[in-house]
Parts: C-alpha cells; structure tokens; sequence
C-alpha cells in the first residue's frame, strides 16, 4: 500500500487526446520525495534541453506534494512545472488554496501534460472519470469567471478549478495560472497551458488518503495546532507585524505599510519614497481595505488566514488577494491602494502576476517618457498615470501593438525594443526575473541567495534566519532563548553576535562560513516544503514555525511510511536541488547569470562578492562556474547526471571537487 501519496499520475497528451493513469515508482518517492522533487526528476528524464518552452514535448505538470491531502495542517501546495518562457530555464511555481488535496482525493499525485491540443480544451477530472472536453466556450473568459462557468456546467459547486485568462491564452511570458483561493502567478507557467491550449483543469474527488502511522502522525498535526493558536497569543516582539506571526506575511489583516511603502522601489523598480506613509495615507488606505475586504480566507485545511477575499464591485467577481501582490499595482502607478485593488481585480481575471505585470507597464512608461518609445507607440492611451495602466494591460493580455512587445516582460522587450531599452530593463536577476525591491547596503546572505537561488524570487527562499539584527544583545539572547528550530547552536551564536553596526555588521558579520551555513539552512526548509507541499508559511518562510528540521523527518516517516531522518532528509533535499541546478545547467545558466542587478545596493563590494561566491559553489559541492561536480553528483545517486554533463562536455573528464584555487575560470573579474 501507498501512503500519503496516491502511488498513481494522470498522464495526458493533448496532441492525441489520450488519457493514462499511470503508476509510479515508490523507490522515485524516497529519492525525491514528491511535488518539486519528483517533478524535477521528470523534467530531466523527458524534456532534454533542445526542447523550448512552446514545443510540444515541454510538459506542464501540476504535481501535489507528498503530505498534500493528509490532516498535516497547510499541506495543500501543488507545484506547477515547465520550462518558463520568461527565463528559458525550469520554472516551478507554487500555489496553495484547494487544487492539490483535491487531487489528491481524486487518486492522482501529478497531473502530466504533454503536446498540443489542436482546439481549446479543459481536463475534468472527477475520481476515474477524466475527460478532455471542448472550452471553446470560455475562449476570452477571464480565470474566476471560467471557474465559476466550470462549476455550473459540471454541477460541482466544489470543484477546484485552475484557469488561464486572456494573458495566458495569449502566451503573455508572464501570465499566471488562478485557482480561486491561490495562483501560480511567476514565470509565465499560464503562457504554456495557453500554448498547449488547455484553459483549465476542473477537479473533484471523493477517495481515502492513507497515513502509514497516524499514531504519530496526528500527535505531531495536533501539536502543531496548538502551537498555531499560542503563537497568535504571542507574537515575537521587536520585528515588524507582518514578521511577527505565523503564515504568510499577513497583509490582508494589517494596514500599517509603512516598511513596505518607504523600502520597496515604486515604479519600474526605481523610486524609494521616504516619509510616504502620513497618517492621512494610513486612514484612506486602512478605509479602501475595510470598505473591499469582505472576509479573510485561508487555503484547505490551515487556520491562518492569509488571503482575503476583494470585492471591488458587486458586478464583478471578487478575487483573492494576499501578501505583497496587495501593492504592487499602486506602487507601480504610484497611486493609492483604491486603485491598485481595483485594477488587480481585472490583472486577476486576465491572469498575469501582479510582480512582473506593474513593473512591466512602468518600464513602458519609463520608455515613453524619456524617448526611446513615443506617442505613435500609443495610440489611444489616456493622459492619466490610473488610466494608463489600464490601457497597458489591455493591451498586454491581448498582445495588441506595443502589447505584443510588452507581453515579453521587460527583458525581452528591452531586447526587440533596442535603442537603449536593455538599461531600463534594469532590475532582473538570472537576466530576467524582476525584483521588486533594491537593498540598501550589501547582505551577504542575501547576496548569496539572489545570485544562486532558482525559486523564482529572492522572498521565496528567505525564511527562518531574522532578515536583520535586534538592537541590542539582550533581545537577540531572548529571541535564541526559544529557538529550536535551528540546525545546531552555532546558528544562535551567530544571530546573538550579530551587530547593526561596527565590526559585528553587515558585510562583515556573519563570516563567510556562517552565511554559507545560513542561506543553505533557508533553502533546504524551502525544498522539503515544495516537496512535501506544505506550505513555507507554517514552516520555511516565518520566524519560529511549528515545522522545522527536527520534527519534519518523523512527520514524513508517520505520513508516508518512509524512514526518513535529518541526514537522509538533508540528502533527499540536496539531490533535489542540484538536479534542478543540474537541468538548468544543461539549458545554459552560468556564473555570469548569477549576480544581482548593478544598482541593487549603492556600494558595491566586487572582490568580496566573488570570493563569497567562490566559497558558496565550494560549499555547495559546485565547481567554480556553478556547475555540480561528479563527485557531488555520483555522491547524491545522480551519476546519470554527471554522466549527462561529461557527454554534453559541460563537465570535464576527471573533474572532482576543485578547490577555489584551482581553476578561476568562469570567474568574472
Ligand atoms: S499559511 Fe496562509 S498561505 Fe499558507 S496554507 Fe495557510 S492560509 Fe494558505
């Protein structure tokens, strides 16, 4: 028997229309786990790096992570993969709400799509009954009315429905894929349904979920719920709201956004705008949230609440909203949070990620005003910057005139723009990714982080390490005084000894050694989670989580009937993550590609940045221009990886684990 896990995929091919329940391999599970894992293993074995994004052998899978559908509280994430249009690279995108557990229950683990379908099409899929049927109907629908069209056509008013909207009918590279209650909003992963001609996928189910150990198993949820319910009653005092709680950063409950208004950059990532947040700013906004939030809402089986639900207009479908997408319109248009409420309610039913969407419409804007694109690029636009937008992503989602250009995001408009665009395409990292903030001053963990990490952004792999030093030793002591959830007590050390200024500050404190230990600490947590499908709000995302490392391993053993310890957990996670490293090696990603924009920090640090770098890869078992080594890979039961990189001359013969001194090559100076 399997456990957790349904031990079944839904393999389709669109092309031909045909439909396999397929079995899987139970040994695949204790190498990669699930979700992520597994669907990387996917990605390698089929989809060689000759095949694009919009060739029919890319796959698009949505695969549930491994406890999604148990009683384990917020296991509900589904990752959606394929190869992203926007970074040419494996893209893997996250979403929560009630799609995973539903198919889950439905007796499948990853829906596997494959080819083109000549006609529009959506995939039922009710236990096992699947069916490819005709969407023409829904052709130009946006994503929640789709949705709500589905639910009424199959007479399921519960069915989990993910859609695509104009954007990613129109193979918009940023074109998200909206469920309702969550979204896999980054790396254009919409543009690919919407090439395969798939509009949606509408799934229900109805069987059992089985738990190898519930014995244990349920202990473990039920104390974690506990510990939910005392973290509410005591936030961690001294950090901003939204850092002090469990979940999501909880945007949707608070109203102060003076962190995020006065620290992020508004427009096309250019402006801070310090002294923003006046009491006046403060009571209209807190009005329009209070006036359009009409409840807040959480993803299946989690009692944290992170969305809400936005209705802007009765006539209109009300969506949901969480996090920072809440101001990413506004700061884009640099407007107020009534706008940028309002215009996220079409961007939702258009379906576009609200990172890359704003940012793209002020890179226009950038572009028009100092020249390089003029009036006669615009026909028609109105004169007001609220205005403007609108008529930006009208355009964008329908690829009409400079639409068509836009549609690209801002990099690969820069480049069929030409004339100087590629500066103002300014604020990408691995070329292509938009970041939505600047940093101050060089953090060499976070440097680290965006220069190596291959989650689609830098928020999506910090996580349990504070984002900056307390003031003063005796808060850090007491915030280390309850902190098991670290790896070992160097880890406390170093966050007591951590200064805001003098020699105990940034860049100099943490030494090298401990930012590596620190970034790879974030990003294992983030792996397990996209693995097993629990969400990084209750485990690698916030400080103090009911889910760590050391009680993870005996949740996955108990749920999926595995032994799993620490060790073999860190193991499983490294060989997930340098598979995926390993897939995007193959598809071109270098060192060079590694580095966060020129301007992202006023003073730069070069021979240091490189030498953290230098001393990352060497950490992490990659030579020096980012590559896994043999030895790393035959370490972690991916020789036929290595195997793969010797053939394709990526790796050369006899190549170990060289030190920093010996080779400099690839090193930029
Ligand atoms: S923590 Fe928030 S985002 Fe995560 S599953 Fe729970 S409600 Fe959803």
């Amino acid at each position: 028997m399997r456990y957790a896990e349904t031990g079944f995929n839904l393999e389709v091919d669109l092309t031909r229309g045909n439909i396999e329940r397929v079995a899987t391999d139970p040994k695949l599970t204790e190498l990669h786990l699930g979700g992520l894992g597994t669907n990387a293993k996917l990605f390698w074995d089929r989809v060689p790096p000759e095949v694009s994004h919009f060739d029919p052998e890319n796959l698009l899978i949505f695969g549930a992570g491994l406890l999604v559908g148990t009683p384990a509280p917020s296991c509900n994430r589904t990752v959606v993969s394929s190869i992203s249009p926007q970074t040419r690279l494996f893209g893997f995108s996250m979403m929560g709400g009630f799609f995973g557990p539903e198919l889950k229950l439905a007796g499948y683990d990853k829906v596997i799509l494959r080819g083109k379908s000549p006609n529009l099409v959506y995939l039922w899929i009710h236990n096992d009954e699947v069916e490819i049927r005709d969407a023409a109907h829904l052709r130009g629908l946006g994503t929640l009315e789709s949705a709500e069209a589905l639910r009424m056509e199959l007479e399921e008013p519960n069915a989990a429905v993910a859609s695509i909207g104009l954007a990613g009918e129109h193979r918009v590279f940023f074109a998200s894929i909206e469920q309702g209650r969550s979204s896999a909003s980054r790396l254009g992963l919409g543009a690919v349904m919407g090439d395969k001609n798939l509009k949606a996928i509408a799934v229900k189910g109805s069987k059992d979920i089985n738990i190898a150990d519930p014995m244990t198993f349920l202990p473990l949820c039920n104390d974690s719920l506990k510990y939910i319910k005392h973290r509410e009653k005591n936030p961690i005092p001294g950090v901003m709201p939204i850092l002090a709680g469990l979940g999501s950063p909880q945007e949707m409950a608070i109203h102060d956004e003076k962190w995020h208004t006065e620290n992020f950059a508004w427009g096309n990532a250019r402006v801070r705008r310090k002294g923003f947040w006046t009491e006046e700013v403060s009571e209209k906004w807190t009005n329009t949230m209070e006036t359009m939030r009409t409840r807040l809402l959480s993803c299946y089986n989690c009692p944290m609440k992170c969305g809400a639900a936005i209705s802007v207009d009765t006539r209109l479908c009300s969506y949901m909203m969480k996090c920072f997408s809440k101001l990413t319109y506004t700061m884009g248009a640099f407007s107020d949070l009534d706008f940028g409420l309002r215009i996220a309610q079409k961007a939702t039913e258009h379906g576009v990620d609200a990172f890359s969407a704003p940012q793209t419409m002020a890179f226009a804007l950038e572009l028009l005003e100092d020249g390089i694109l003029t009036a006669d690029d615009f026909p028609g636009m109105p004169e007001d910057n609220e205005g403007r937008f609108y008529w930006l992503l009208d355009h964008i989602v329908r690829r009409e005139g400079i639409g068509d250009v836009l549609a690209d995001g801002t990099h690969w408009a820069a480049e069929r723009i030409g004339k100087g665009a590629e500066e103002y395409a300014h604020n990408c990292i691995k070329k292509t990714e938009q970041l939505p903030l600047k940093l101050g001053m060089l953090n060499q963990m976070y440097f680290l982080m965006y220069c190596t990490g291959e989650k689609s952004n830098i928020t999506q792999i910090e996580g349990n390490f504070p984002q900056a030093p307390f003031p003063t030793r005796e808060e850090r002591e007491e915030f280390t005084r309850d902190w098991p959830h670290v790896p070992d007590e160097r880890f406390k050390k170093w966050f007591e000894d951590w200064e805001l200024r003098g020699d105990h500050s940034i860049p100099n404190y943490p030494g090298a050694e401990a930012s590596y230990e620190i970034v790879n600490w974030q990003e294992k947590m983030h792996y397990i989670d996209d693995c097993t499908g629990m969400c990084a709000g209750l485990s690698s995302f916030p400080y103090k989580p009911p889910f760590h490392i050391h009680n993870l391993p005996t949740l996955i053993s108990a749920g999926a009937g595995l032994e799993v310890d620490e060790e073999t957990l860190t193991r499983i996670t490294k060989r997930n993550r340098d598979l995926v490293r390993a897939i995007n090696i193959t598809r071109g990603m270098r060192r060079e590609d590694e580095k966060p924009p020129d301007d992202h920090w006023k003073k730069r640090f070069p021979e240091f940045e490189s030498q953290l770098l230098d001393g990352y890869y060497e950490f992490k078992g990659w030579n020096l221009k980012g590559i896994p080594t043999r030895d790393n890979l035959e370490s972690l039961d991916l020789g036929y990886v290595a195997e793969d990189l010797l053939e394709r001359g990526i790796l050369e013969e006899g190549e170990g684990t060289p030190t920093v001194e010996a080779s400099n090559e690839g090193v930029p100076s």
